[in-house]
């Protein structure tokens, strides 16, 4: 049996033993807040994760979901794709690609 993460709105599975995911154990750890949203800060492994499962994940901060978008970018994923995952438009994505992710971000 699995149980969710009890944080509103995350889709991931809390971890054996817990009732919160390993993303919000960690974002806890570190900001003492679930919810730490600092659009400047972004978490190197979620954001491998999220490449590499290539997966819509909720609570990205800015930073975050401009990574992503750069990773998938790489991977060779359309643009439409990379918005449905990050629950952006398109155009957002082009956006970024157009300015370049490092200044984007
Ligand atoms: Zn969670």
């Amino acid at each position: 049996m699995t149980r969710r993460c009890r944080i509103d709105d995350c889709t991931h599975e809390a971890r054996t033993g817990r009732r919160i995911c390993g993303m919000h154990r960690q974002r806890i750890w570190r900001h003492g807040d679930p919810n730490f949203t600092e659009w400047t800060v972004a978490d190197e492994q979620d954001v491998q994760t999220i490449i590499r499962e290539a997966r819509p994940a909720p609570g990205l901060t800015r930073l975050e979901r401009i990574q992503v978008a750069q990773g998938l970018t790489q991977h060779g994923l359309p643009a439409q794709e990379i918005a449905r995952i990050l629950d952006v438009t398109p155009r957002t994505v082009y956006r970024w690609r157009s300015e370049g992710f490092r200044q984007a971000a």
